[in-house]
C-alpha cells in the first residue's frame, strides 16, 4: 500500500508524528520512505509493505499526514503507475521537466571524437535553440579493437563546450560506475556548467550491479534503454532497480529489439509501446530513432525513414528524442552512416514540431469526447 503524504509536510509536525505513531504498530506491516523532491515541493511517500490486506484503505486515507492511498502491485512498486492516472510522473533537472507531458530533444554524437566536431554540434544546437544533448564519451562496442571512446580525457573540454554554449544537459552512456564518478569529478572540476543523464545502454540494462551503483546516488538522473533481446516487462524491472536503490528519477528509452524481421533496420523499431509503458509506469519515455532504424535511407515521399520513426514516436507522446548528429558523418568513428548532418537539425525540428502538435491535438480529441 502507498501512501503519499501532504507536500511539504515535515517530520516534526503533529500530524506526521501521529500518523507515523499508527503505522508504527500495524502488526506485520514494515514502513518504508520514499522521498519525491521536486523544484516547488517535496513529496513524501510511505510504502506500507507485508500484510496490508486487512488494512482499510478508508481508515488509512482518515489519518492526518495523509493525502492519499493507492493499493500497489509487487511489480514497478515505485515507479508503476497502479492504474492511478493522476499519479506525478518524472522530475526536474538543472531547470528543465521530465516528465510524462514534456518533450525535449537530445541531438548530438554517438561518440565523442575530437574538439572541432564537439563545438561545431553544440553552435548548431545553440543556433536552433536546443538545451540538450548527446555526447558519448564512454563507448561500448562489439569488437574490442573497435573505437572505445576517449573516456574521461574528452571530459573537460566536453563539459567546457557545453557551458559556452548554454547546454543544461548532455546524456552520456556510462559502462562502470567509475565513469559516474569520473563524470562527476569533470563536472566539479569544470565548475559544473551542466548536468548529465547517466544513460545505460541496452547491453547494460541487466548489470544489476551497475543499476544499483546508480541508483546509490540521486544527484544524476538516468535514462535506461530497453534491453535489446529482453521483454518489456524485465526492461521495466532493471528501470525499477534504479528506484529501488533510491534514485527514481529515471527515463525510460525504446530504442529498438535485435531482430531479423527489422531487417533492412538496424532493429525492430517499437515506438508503438510509447504509450504502454507511460500507461505502466511513471517514467518520461524517450525514443532513440537512430539506434532503431539504423540507417539515412529515404522514403519516396523524400523524408527520411529515420524521422518517420521519430515522428511516430512524438505522435504516439514520447518526452524525449535520443539523436545521433555529426558535422561530418563520413568521419564520424562511431555509427557515422545513421548519423543526422548538421544542415538537417532545423528540418529535423520543424518535423517534429510537426508531429508534437499533432499529438497534442488527437489528445485533445479524445479527452473532448471523453469529456462529452
Ligand atoms: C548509444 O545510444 O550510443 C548506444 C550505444 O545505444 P544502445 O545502448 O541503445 O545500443
Ligand atoms: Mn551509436
Amino acid at each position: 500500500m502507498l501512501l503519499i503524504l501532504h507536500p511539504n509536510i515535515k517530520d516534526t509536525d503533529p500530524a506526521y508524528v501521529k500518523t507515523l505513531a499508527y503505522l508504527h504498530q500495524l502488526s506485520g506491516v514494515t514502513v518504508q520512505h520514499h522521498q519525491v523532491s521536486g523544484q516547488q515541493q517535496v513529496l513524501q511517500e510511505i510504502y506500507l509493505l507485508g500484510s496490508t490486506h486487512a488494512l482499510s484503505i478508508d481508515e488509512i486515507e482518515a489519518l492526518p499526514a495523509v493525502e492519499k492511498v493507492i493499493r500497489i502491485s509487487e511489480e514497478y512498486r515505485i515507479l508503476g503507475r497502479h492504474k492511478d492516472l493522476q499519479r506525478k510522473t518524472g522530475f526536474q533537472y538543472k531547470g528543465l521537466n521530465f516528465d510524462q507531458n514534456s518533450l525535449h530533444i537530445f541531438a548530438g554524437l554517438c561518440a565523442v571524437d575530437n574538439p572541432k566536431h564537439v563545438e561545431e554540434m553544440m553552435i548548431a544546437l545553440k543556433a536552433n535553440g536546443l538545451e540538450c544533448t548527446r555526447m558519448g564519451a564512454y563507448k561500448p562496442r562489439t569488437n574490442p579493437y573497435a573505437f572505445q571512446g576517449h573516456g574521461k580525457e574528452c571530459l573537460p573540454w566536453v563539459f567546457d563546450l557545453a557551458g559556452k554554449y548554454g547546454i543544461k544537459v548532455i546524456a552520456m552512456e556510462v559502462t562502470h560506475e567509475s565513469h559516474m564518478e569520473e563524470i562527476d569529478q569533470a563536472l566539479h572540476d569544470a565548475g559544473n556548467p551542466c548536468g548529465v543523464i547517466m544513460q545505460i545502454g541496452t547491453r547494460n540494462t541487466q548489470n544489476f550491479e551497475l543499476l544499483k551503483a546508480i541508483g546509490k546516488q540521486s544527484e544524476y538522473p538516468a535514462l535506461l534503454k530497453r534491453g535489446f533481446g529482453i521483454t518489456l516487462s524485465e526492461s521495466l524491472n532493471a528501470a525499477e532497480y534504479l528506484a529501488s536503490a533510491g534514485n527514481s528519477q529515471v527515463i525510460f528509452c525504446l530504442r529498438g529489439m535485435k531482430s531479423e524481421f527489422g531487417a533492412p533496420h538496424r532493429n525492430m523499431v517499437d515506438f508503438a509501446q510509447v504509450p504502454t509503458v507511460k500507461r505502466l509506469t511513471r517514467m518520461p519515455v524517450c525514443i532513440d530513432p537512430s539506434h532503431s532504424v539504423g540507417s539515412r535511407d529515404v522514403a519516396p515521399d523524400g523524408v527520411l525513414e529515420l524521422c518517420h520513426a521519430t515522428a511516430q514516436g512524438v505522435l504516439a507522446g514520447a518526452n524525449m528524442v535520443l539523436v545521433d548528429f555529426h558535422p561530418a558523418p563520413q568521419k564520424a568513428l562511431v555509427d557515422g552512416p545513421q548519423a543526422l548532418t548538421l544542415n538537417e537539425l532545423d528540418l529535423f525540428i520543424k518535423d517534429m514540431e510537426i508531429a508534437r502538435k499533432a499529438y497534442l491535438a488527437r489528445v485533445a480529441v479524445w479527452q473532448r469526447a471523453s469529456d462529452a
